[in-house]
């Protein structure tokens, strides 16, 4: 199954999720792959890539130059890959748009490769070609949002281009889920809004919620992903917990067979 991990907005979690998400999927015996479509490189980074060993990367998959399977990189974690990015990704957004099927560059490539359980694509904060082509690719979006102020206004935006995406190149797409991020149980702005979101977009937003936590701010600088750096801290707790209610969610339990 291949989950974009997406929001236009910056900074609300998407890389944080991404990392933490797809270690836990993997420490649950899950094959994963993460593919990282923003030129930032942040989640390479979070899994301690170093930068000079980018040199195949998202960038060069999209634009044919090399096999995707040429981009994998092993991580510290058994079971989990990454394609890694450099910045030469932003130039893609507008490289694509002269070549043939520029919004299924990286759902041919991915099809390409070996079978994982779960391929997690990290998309950078807009809605350009390169989160297009993660959303084309993917069966299902994980929408990590941040409870402040203009939260749902982004959030009907995110979910517009979706709705367009599945119309007009990828009907298979399902929104499969938001997940509250950098919770503060004491701010009532956070309530508010939770409650707001909650209230529009029912049983899609996930009961787990990511609590604001330093380790997982700090785990990236270690090139670890906060599952290996601090296993006990709340941060890494829920995201065990969202990848728990995120695989009942995706491969609901068989019917209990009653003898
Ligand atoms: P961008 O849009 O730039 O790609 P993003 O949506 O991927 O950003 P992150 O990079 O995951 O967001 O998070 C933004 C910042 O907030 C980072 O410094 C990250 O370490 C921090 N952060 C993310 N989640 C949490 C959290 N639950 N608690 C504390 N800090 C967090
Ligand atoms: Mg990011």
């Amino acid at each position: 199954m291949i989950i974009a991990v997406a929001n236009q907005k910056g900074g609300v979690g998407k890389t944080t999720t991404t990392i933490n998400l797809a270690t836990a999927l993997a420490a649950a015996g899950r094959t994963v792959l993460v593919v990282d479509s923003d030129p930032q490189g942040n989640a390479s980074t979070g899994f301690g890539v170093d930068r000079r060993s980018r040199n195949a990367s998202t960038y060069e998959v999209l634009l044919g130059q090399i096999a995707a399977e040429q981009a994998l990189r092993p991580t510290a974690i058994p079971g989990l890959e990454v394609m890694p990015s450099t910045p030469a990704l932003s130039g893609a957004e507008i490289e694509l748009v002269d070549l043939d099927r520029r919004s299924h560059r990286l759902g041919d490539a991915l099809a390409t490769l070996p079978p994982h359980d779960i391929i997690l694509i990290d998309c950078p904060p807009s809605l350009g070609l390169l989160t297009v082509n993660a959303l084309a690719a993917a069966d299902a979006v994980l929408v990590p949002l941040q409870c402040e102020f203009f939260a749902l206004e982004g959030l009907s935006q995110l979910l517009g281009t979706i709705e367009r995406v599945r119309s007009g190149l990828n009907t298979r797409l399902q929104l499969l889920g938001i997940v509250l991020t950098m919770v503060d149980r004491r701010n009532r702005l956070t309530e508010h809004v939770s409650d707001d979101v909650r209230a529009v977009m029912g049983d899609k937003v996930f009961t787990t919620t990511i609590p604001r936590n330093v380790r997982l701010s700090e785990a990236p600088s270690h090139g670890l992903p906060a599952l290996l750096y601090d296993s006990r801290c709340a941060g890494s707790e829920a995201y065990v917990a969202l990848a728990r209610e995120l695989l009942a969610r995706i491969q609901p339990a068989p019917a209990e067979v009653i003898a």
